[in-house]
């Protein structure tokens, strides 16, 4: 201040040494109101440097408020996670233990507590591997010595490798254990009680390989075993494979229903289970066919015992839901080696030599030989080509007439089919139609007939019908009003001029379904004959049972008339029982003038043969209707 003043004074003395009083005076307040100045800026200055450090303290007390909060929510997420992982860990299904790389416990779940009967106080972090294994042993849940077992573990943890185990238990169960290393830190085994899952393959293991209704091994098990067998097969000795089919099984179960089918068939699965030896084989290999393989067998005489007795046990009678029934039984035998070695063809053999013994009369055996299989070939062969025919316009309709008695006019023709097979030529509906009817071919080849049938026929006089054969599948199918209806329609034919032969055989099938059939046809106007009359069972009573229009006597009959014999007797009997119930009868098959004149004379109102005509194709069938007139005057 001293020196501001005296700065000041000297500014406001003159050179004289005078002191100009106002310029100092001046020159200090000057001075005074800049010092205030400086003094007011300073506080500025202090004041905003406050407010600043004020700003910056609100702002560290945030950033510490933040941080603690999240210190807290992690705090709170790991105590959440830690919970969690106990949660996860003790409701695990399996079982966990984790020890360190020294082989102390470092966690183990409430799971494997409970599967080795241990308590949370006995397991606790930090007891060695030995001590579990000890508390186990003493819970009756290890059978070993800890020591040895443990030692192993450590001596594969420390190769790098622990192999993962399965147990089964002193209770029956079966424990799956894998071990997992953890880096650094030891390893982590889990334990997985796979009793049930065990139980449910074999379950599965043996649905697989076996029958569900009788339990016995199926067709897969006996391939599988007898391939074993054969493998096994003692040296000098054959083996013996059964194929057993059980006879008129289908009518069984027809008659007296499904279930007491299956009774029937569980049945018979015991009692070959009683025939056969230790060792030996019996398999279901279809709805009635069973199989058996035969060991130790030194002569075929060792088979054919055993295939007596098989049919002998059959043999006797079931006691089914208060019904008796007796079952007989073909059977087909081969033998290995001397027929074959591999499993496929022994099977193929023995079922080729059961279709013989059912072929031969039924309830028999019959072993196999060669020429089995080659006719198997050319059966097989003949299968595809007729598969063919159809599409490949190989199939044709013959027409042979049938002719009225009375007035010797031509009333019908029947549709006959007939096939030119590419290389063996014309083959007999006799041969093949029984296979179309095996292999279903019959459907769509017997409504190929019934249109072209229907159609060839409207372009005939008026008076002339069309007959076609229906064979037995063709009936039971549900198709078959449709198919005739559709025929009818196509062709624009009316159902009056449709005749339809079927045979005894339909009858016996499916009784209740094939009736309502015929009867349908019956009333959209068609008429319906009963074919091959006489050659059937019980022919009477199926008389009774549908109103047939005629009856075609069979042509042995006809043939029988030229001996002399009964024949005369039946036909007559047949003509009499048609005439009272309102039937026409056809003769089948008259050859010569004197069977014509005997039927003629038997009473029959038709006649059908090679007199008049064979079977002809379609082109020359119109000549036939004016040939009338020619078996007027020769059989006048
Ligand atoms: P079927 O219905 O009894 O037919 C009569 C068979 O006797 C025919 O044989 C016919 O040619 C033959 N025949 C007719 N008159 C005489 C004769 O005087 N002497 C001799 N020896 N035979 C005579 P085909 O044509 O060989 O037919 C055989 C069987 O094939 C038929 O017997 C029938 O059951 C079946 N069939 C033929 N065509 C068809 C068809 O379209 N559908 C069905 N389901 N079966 C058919
Ligand atoms: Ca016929
Ligand atoms: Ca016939």
């Amino acid at each position: 201040m001293h020196r501001l003043f005296a700065k000041l004074r000297t500014k406001a003395t003159a050179p004289s040494g005078e002191v100009n009083i106002d310029a100092l005076g001046l020159a200090v307040s000057l001075a005074f109101e800049e010092t205030d100045r400086d003094r007011r800026r300073t506080e500025r200055s202090i004041t905003l440097m406050v407010d600043e450090l004020e700003q910056l303290n609100r702002n560290l007390e945030d950033v510490v408020a933040r941080r603690t909060a999240e210190l807290h929510e992690r705090e709170r997420e790991l105590r959440d996670q830690n919970l969690r992982f106990d949660a996860a860990i003790n409701n695990m299904s399996q079982g966990l233990i984790m020890f360190d790389a020294q082989g102390n416990l470092v966690i183990c779940n409430q799971r494997y507590l409970d599967m080795y009967g241990l308590t949370r106080d006995q397991i606790t972090p930090g007891i060695s591997m030995v001590e579990v294994f000890k508390c186990r042993i003493a819970a009756n849940t290890f059978a070993g010595v800890a020591e040895i077992y443990c030692n192993d573990v450590m001596r594969e943890l420390a190769s790098g490798q622990i192999a993962g185990r399965m147990v089964e238990m002193r209770d029956g169960r079966t424990i799956s254990i894998s071990n997992r290393i953890v880096p650094g830190a030891g390893w982590v085994a889990t334990h997985e009680d796979i009793t049930e899952r065990r139980v449910a393959q074999k379950k599965i293991l043996h649905m697989a390989h076996h029958d569900l209704l009788t339990d016995l091994p199926n067709r897969i098990m006996l391939g599988e075993s007898l391939g074993h067998a054969l493998t096994h097969a003692a040296r000098g000795y054959s083996l013996a494979v059964m194929y057993i089919g059980l006879d008129h099984f289908k009518t069984i179960n027809d008659t007296l229903g499904p279930d007491t089918g299956d009774d029937l068939l569980r049945i018979v699965a015991n009692r070959l289970r009683n025939c056969i030896r230790e060792g030996e084989l019996v398999a279901r290999v279809g709805g009635d066919e069973f199989a058996v393989v035969q060991n130790g067998v030194t002569s075929p005489m060792d088979a054919a015992l055993l295939a007596r007795r098989i049919r002998e046990t059959l043999g006797a009678p079931y006691y089914l839901r208060g019904q008796t029934a007796i079952v007989d039984a073909s059977i087909g035998i081969t033998l290995s080696p001397g027929d074959a070695t591999e499993p496929a063809e022994l099977l193929k053999n023995a079922d080729m030599a059961m279709s013989r013994a059912k072929a031969e009369g039924r309830g028999t055996y019959r072993f196999f030989e060669p020429e089995m299989d080659a006719r198997m070939q050319s059966r097989r062969t003949l299968e595809l080509a007729l598969r063919n025919a159809l599409p490949n316009g190989e199939l044709e309709l013959y027409y042979q007439p049938v002719v009225n008695l009375a007035d010797n006019t031509v009333t019908s023709c029947e549709a006959l089919i007939r096939w030119h097979h590419p290389e063996r030529g014309m083959i007999s509906p006799a041969e093949f139609i029984p296979v179309a009817e095996e292999i279903g071919l019959i459907i769509p080849l017997g409504e190929w007939v019934m249109r072209k049938a229907c159609a060839d026929a409207a372009t005939w006089p008026d008076g002339i019908k069309v007959a076609v054969n229906l064979s037995p599948t063709q009936l039971t199918s549900p198709q078959i009003v449709p198919a005739v209806i559709h025929a009818l329609a196509a062709a624009r034919l009316p159902a009056q001029r449709l005749v339809l032969e079927i045979t005894e055989a339909v009858l016996m099938q499916n009784t209740g379904t094939t009736l309502a059939a015929l009867h349908q046809l019956r009333e959209l106007g068609a008429q319906i004959a009963l074919d091959d009359f006489g050659t059937g069972y019980s022919s009477l009573s199926y008389l009774r049972s549908f109103p047939f229009d005629k009856i075609k006597i069979d042509r042995c009959f006809i043939k029988g008339l030229d001996d002399g014999a009964e024949s005369g007797k039946i036909v007559r009997a047949i003509t009499g029982l048609a005439h009272s119930l309102d039937m026409a009868t056809v003769a089948e098959g008259v050859e010569t003038e004197h069977q014509l004149e005997q039927v003629r004379q038997l009473g029959c109102t038709e006649m059908q043969g090679y007199l008049f005509s064979k079977p002809v194709p379609l082109g020359e069938v119109s000549a036939l209707f004016a040939r009338t007139v020619t078996l007027k005057r020769s059989a006048a």
